[in-house]
């Protein structure tokens, strides 16, 4: 009876880690262009990690806004990366 229970804890834990680990891969974050302030851009980007998001959007702004870039001061971008992780960081577990 006790042997049967236990059996029965593993594989209820195996199913709930097997079930959060899918959740973690399958978890995607979306940022758009118009989330770090450009009105008119309708660039939008999904990856799965914040990181990749970041990198993304900065190679984007690059590219499309090299005006608005290269008039950021490093504390702006520090303070746009810390608005990106804010953005994101109520949707984590
Ligand atoms: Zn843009």
């Amino acid at each position: 009876m006790n042997i049967g229970l236990n059996v029965y804890k593993g594989q209820v834990w195996i199913i709930f880690m097997v079930k959060k680990l899918a959740k973690i891969m399958g978890e995607t974050y979306t940022l758009s262009c118009k989330d770090i302030g450009s009105e008119d851009c309708g660039f939008s980007v999904t990856t799965h990690s914040i990181d990749e998001v970041k990198k993304a959007i900065f190679a984007h702004a690059r590219y499309a806004h090299p005006d608005k870039v290269q008039d950021m001061t490093e504390e702006q971008k520090e303070s746009m990366l810390e608005m990106i992780d804010k953005k994101f960081s109520s949707k984590k577990i």
